[in-house]
């Protein structure tokens, strides 16, 4: 990464960008747009389309052609195999420039945002492509008088609704799949990160992707994003987002077309410390990056500590030493480890839970407020409370901030019962040198990932999602091609 080039690219200007509607980009039907604010600087630096209910009906339309003529579902596996790479060529070709376009709508640190954004989508969109003419139908084992075979098909038109911590990352975990597998998508981003979006997009179109098979509509969500879900031509929804917004979508499915819902939510993921950890130093050191990374705004965050009480004053220190010694600030500096939080009001929201903990009698050993607030940007100081209680509102709530709850426990069987006491069941991290108690606590923590001796690993292989209120979807890996895919039985007699 090149410093230089980084601000050359945070310096050009950014024209309004529309919405992109069967392969053409054009204003809202009321040409209503909203300003995109960036959390850097807290000015506002272009705008995007804020799209209306007509919008999204149109873009529906635009997917719902493209998938019945088969321009796209029609094509051969091993041809779309070839327009998909042909993206992911395209997405690596301007990983930087998408990547700072990315940080200036968001905030994310750059040394973080290129690897997570525009490189790990490309690599997503590959995974897809290699998978799509290698994944084949079934033969059942039926009697011999009887040939029963199972088609997997394209379900239709795929809708997807995207948060705004990792737009191209997570915006691929559905593309990739969705596209791979023949379906149409319509793709809602965040209020707060929808510029690279929009040019992934526009990149997909020059690779080759037939027009309407790929729609962006901008904009609220309680407009564009309500009329998505309530529509009766949307087959299948896939959401990451929070909790309130997965609910409205089971419920906009329950008034339209009952399509399938699958959703990705919020965490509370509990990351375990054992007095007999294999290495403290780097315990610690991987607690603090495993919550300050990207100001918190990790769904997958290790958000509450939970340490062994013969070491947890020692390891609790260790922590806030690491946190106290960030470099946050510009994301755009190659050297800040951790940049802007995304907005004023989540900003507002992170602050308000560190009053919340204090006044339930945490007790904050280092953070605790705005920095930097001479910059007119959204910073807060890397925050680590201890005293949390199981039961305490920092214990309980996601926060999607940089800031870490600290508990101590007595022995494995409180660890994991404290683990355990939250709605949420996303990811989990345990640290020991005990293989047994590794494998117990692995079977027993109910998450959909458990780390062991490391916080926060993964790639394409291994499937993300959680249970309970974080979700009933798996984004990554062959499982994802499940969600855009149906199953067909031909049972033919002999
Ligand atoms: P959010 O739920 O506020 O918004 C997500 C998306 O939903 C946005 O595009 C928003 O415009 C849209 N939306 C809002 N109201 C809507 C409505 N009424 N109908 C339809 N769509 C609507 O979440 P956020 O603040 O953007 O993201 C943070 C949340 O996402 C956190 O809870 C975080 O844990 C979660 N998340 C989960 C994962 C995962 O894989 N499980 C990954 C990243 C983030």
């Amino acid at each position: 990464m090149d410093q230089s080039q980084i601000d050359l690219l945070r310096a050009a200007p950014i024209a309004p960008r529309g919405l992109f509607i069967d392969g053409v980009e054009r204003s809202a039907a009321d040409g209503a747009t909203l300003d995109v604010i960036s959390p850097i600087d807290g000015r506002a630096f272009t705008t995007i389309a804020r799209g209306t209910a007509d919008d999204m009906k149109a873009a529906v339309a635009a997917a719902r052609a493209a998938y019945e003529d088969r321009r796209w579902s029609g094509q051969p596996p091993a041809a779309r195999k070839k327009v998909l790479h042909r993206w992911a060529d395209l997405i690596e070709a301007e990983a930087l420039a998408l990547a700072v376009l990315g940080v200036r709508d968001n905030g994310t640190e750059i040394s973080m945002a290129l690897k997570a954004e525009p490189l790990s989508a490309a690599a997503t969109i590959r995974y897809y492509a290699e998978a799509i003419d290698k994944v084949y139908g079934e033969v059942a084992p039926t009697s011999d008088d009887v040939l029963a075979l199972v088609h997997r098909e394209p379900v239709g038109v795929v809708g997807a609704i995207v948060p705004w911590n990792f737009p191209l990352m997570i915006g691929a975990w559905k593309l990739g799949p969705a596209l791979a597998a023949g379906n149409s998508v319509v793709l809602k981003p965040a209020e707060t990160a929808s510029l690279s979006l929009l040019r992934l997009a526009g990149l997909a179109h020059e690779a080759g992707l037939p027009p309407g098979v790929l729609n962006i509509v901008t904009g609220q969500g309680s407009v564009v994003g309500e009329a998505l879900g309530l529509s009766m031509d949307v087959d299948v929804l896939t959401f990451t987002g929070s909790g309130p917004v997965g609910r409205r979508l089971l419920e906009y499915s329950a008034r339209s077309n009952l399509k399938r819902v699958y959703l990705e939510l919020g965490g509370k993921s509990p990351h375990i410390v054992f007095a007999d950890a294999p290495d403290l130093d780097r315990a610690a050191r991987v607690a603090a990056m495993g919550i300050f990374r990207n100001s918190g705004q990790v769904c997958v965050a290790g958000s509450r500590l939970l340490v062994e009480e013969d070491i947890h004053d020692d390891f609790a220190a260790a922590v806030a030493r690491h946190a106290a010694a960030m470099r946050v600030g510009d994301p755009l500096d190659i050297t800040t480890e951790m940049g802007a939080v995304n907005s004023a009001v989540q900003l507002d929201q992170d602050l308000a839970y560190v009053e919340t903990a204090r006044a339930e009698g945490g007790e904050v050993v280092t953070g605790g407020g705005r920095i930097l607030e001479e910059t007119g940007g959204y910073y807060m100081a890397p925050t680590v409370i201890t005293r949390v209680t199981p039961e305490a509102t920092l214990a309980q709530e996601e926060v999607f901030g940089p800031v870490l709850a600290v508990t101590s426990f007595r022995d494995e069987a409180d660890a994991m019962r404290i683990a355990n006491s939250t709605a949420y069941g996303l990811a989990g991290g345990v640290w020991t040198s005990n293989l047994s108690r590794a494998h117990r606590m692995i079977r027993g923590i109910r998450t959909g990932v458990v780390h062991v001796n490391t916080y926060g690993g993964a790639d394409m292989t291994v499937p993300l999602g959680g249970v309970g209120q974080s979700g009933n979807g798996h984004d990554k890996s062959l499982h994802a091609l499940n969600k855009f895919t149906d199953l067909k039985t031909a049972w033919i007699q002999l």
